[in-house]
């Protein structure tokens, strides 16, 4: 366990090796020349040095045992300098991941132990060109190799794709198919039959190695077989997939972040007719304020999955998907409003946000597109809802009205209109066996990932006022802001979820006007339209917040 002491050290330390070594003229020439700085990856993870990796690694294989929180904060900070080095040192966990979950203890001890003392860079090597979303697609072969019919070791033979640090990892596990389906290898980089391709000319994260590589009868003994038992490969994957989704979505935050915070000390300095861009509210409410209200509602949604991480409930996926979803989501479009939000200046390389924004593009993509993040959400909390008979919203909407009741400006009351709309459009969607379209399916994975945050965020505010937040999250808010963030926050996704609801579910077949005039009603739209009352002066308040300036408390407070 790390106490928030040393988190905070570590955080720290990230910063200054960041100031020091990687100002913005240094990542805009190795974007621009598309290098990997490996001398700085290597510092990153050298035991010695930074030693990132370490708080990865669990202690009794030499690491500081680091949680899903503490990787969530050092995930967010490292996307904040660059999503590229961020993905370098990503690479090495997940690459290790399939070990951590499902090695013997002797290939724990021999692979963990060297990544903590000799700071091994690791690859990950799943996807293929035919095998993307759909891994079970694989086609790279693991031949058994026997003596006295007794494996002895693989022949492993295929090509993978997209493989980052593919081109100097050290280390990489391969997924290949053996007799008994998918299975992890650990492939060293000399090993005979092993190479990679050139470096990919990448859209953005261009300072991380992304290359394909190439197994030609590469042999390796039966102890590289992750677990000793083959046909795990899936499983070991998908073990891991909640906390390795939540920490894509802590680049995604950070990455969003890392932009605003550039739009927003810009929009101080920058004179158009005659004040500031901060003081335009046109440009706040539209360019910043309801950024800053969905990368909040996803920091809500990341640490409340990293906290039941770490209390051990599990891999928890599908939170770990709504994580993903919701901040790279956000991510996306916080840096896209940041280059608005600096015009010409925003659309040139010297500003920085035209990077980030290519930078945090792979975050909806990598680790589990945005499409198969909505269709796992989706799938899961559809078998919630039938297994419920249809209340398992309706019930998460009332704990909404009780924390209301105890706390009546978090903003619950709203996330409790959302969740009620939601379990309409749901039974909606059951009773009409509407999940027959894909589209339907995908579309309440979207409105499940933001009507279930919006009840996060409003927990998340609660606790802040009654300051039971845990020690180590990243506040940067206090109570009363929070809670106008959250109830910026739930207002949209409760009109979302009706209006988007209605327009989906309603739209799905051919009815009468009696039939969808019913399921309208469900909705609670007249409610949901009346949340919207304060929302402009919520806005204001957040936008005097975020600009230092002598904020009106907004007159709720929490
Ligand atoms: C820079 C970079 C780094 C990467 N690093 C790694 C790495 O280290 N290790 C590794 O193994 N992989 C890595 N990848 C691969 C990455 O994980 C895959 O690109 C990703 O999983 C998507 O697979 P795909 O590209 O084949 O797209 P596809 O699966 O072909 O998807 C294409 C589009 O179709 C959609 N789609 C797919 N299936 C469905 C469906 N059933 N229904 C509806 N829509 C669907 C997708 O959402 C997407 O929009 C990396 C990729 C990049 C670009």
């Amino acid at each position: 366990m790390i106490t928030n002491e040393t988190l905070e050290l570590v955080l720290q330390s990230l910063q200054e090796f960041a100031k020091e070594h990687l100002p913005d003229e240094k990542l805009i020439e190795l974007d621009e020349r598309d290098i990997c700085p490996m001398d700085l990856v290597h510092h990153m993870c050298s035991p010695d040095k930074l030693g990132i990796q370490l708080l990865f690694i669990p202690e009794e294989y030499g690491g500081m045992g680091g949680g899903a929180f503490d990787v969530y904060r050092i995930c967010e900070e490292m996307a904040r300098i660059d999503l590229g080095v961020a993905t370098a040192v990503l690479a090495t966990f997940l690459g290790s991941d399939p070990i951590t979950v499902g090695a013997t203890p002797e290939q724990k001890t021999t692979w963990l132990s060297r990544i903590a003392e000799e700071g091994l860079l690791f690859a990950y090597g799943a996807t293929e060109a035919e095998a993307g979303s759909d891994l079970g697609s694989l086609r790279t072969i693991a031949a058994r190799v026997t003596e006295d019919d007794k494996v002895v070791g693989y022949k492993i033979s295929g090509n993978k794709q997209w493989i980052s640090n593919g081109g100097v990892a050290d280390v990489c596990t391969i997924l290949a198919n053996t007799p008994a389906g998918p299975t992890w290898f650990v492939v060293e980089k000399d090993a005979k039959g092993f190479g990679h391709g050139k470096p990919e000319n990448k859209h953005g994260i261009r300072l991380s190695n992304t290359a394909a590589l190439t197994l030609d009868e590469v042999y390796v003994d039966a102890d590289r077989l992750i677990g000793g038992v083959e046909g795990q490969g899936l499983l070991q994957a998908q073990a891991v997939f909640g906390y390795t989704r939540l920490m894509v979505a802590a680049f995604g935050l950070g990455a969003g972040w890392a932009a605003l915070d550039r739009a927003i000390p810009y929009s101080m300095n920058r004179i158009q007719a005659g004040a500031p861009l901060s003081e335009k509210q046109g440009y706040t409410h539209k360019l910043i304020v309801p950024h800053v209200a969905r990368l909040e509602a996803s920091r809500a949604y990341i640490e409340e999955t990293a906290e039941r991480i770490d209390a051990g409930e599990g891999s928890l996926n599908t939170e770990g998907a709504i994580a993903k979803y919701m901040a790279t989501e956000a991510g996306n479009l916080a840096a896209d409003a940041s280059i608005q939000a600096l015009g010409g200046y925003g659309y040139t390389h010297e500003y920085m946000v035209e990077k980030i924004k290519r930078d945090v593009r792979i975050t909806t993509i990598y680790e589990g597109t945005s499409e198969i993040m909505e269709m796992t959400i989706g799938r899961d909390r559809w078998q919630f809802h039938m297994k419920t008979r249809g209340q398992h919203y309706h019930e998460q909407a009332k704990f909404m009205e009780a924390l209301h009741a105890e706390r009546p400006n978090v903003g619950a009351n709203i996330a409790a209109l959302a969740l009620h709309a939601l379990a309409e459009v749901m039974e909606r969607a059951h009773v009409g066996k509407l999940t027959r379209h894909q589209h339907i399916l995908l579309r309440l994975g979207e409105l499940i990932a933001f009507a279930e945050s919006a009840a996060c965020l409003a927990r998340r505010a609660a606790r802040m006022v009654e300051g039971k937040l845990d020690e180590k999250t990243n506040r940067r808010f206090d109570a009363t802001a929070l809670a106008a963030v959250s109830r910026i926050f739930a207002r949209e996704a409760a009109l979302k979820v009706a209006e988007e609801g209605l327009r989906w579910a309603g739209g799905a077949d051919a009815v009468s006007d009696a039939d969808m005039a019913a399921f309208e009603a469900s909705l609670s739209l007249p409610a949901i339209h009346r949340a919207q009352a304060g929302l402009i002066s919520d806005m204001d308040f957040i936008a005097d917040v975020i600009y230092g300036r002598a904020a009106k408390r907004s007159g709720l407070a929490a």
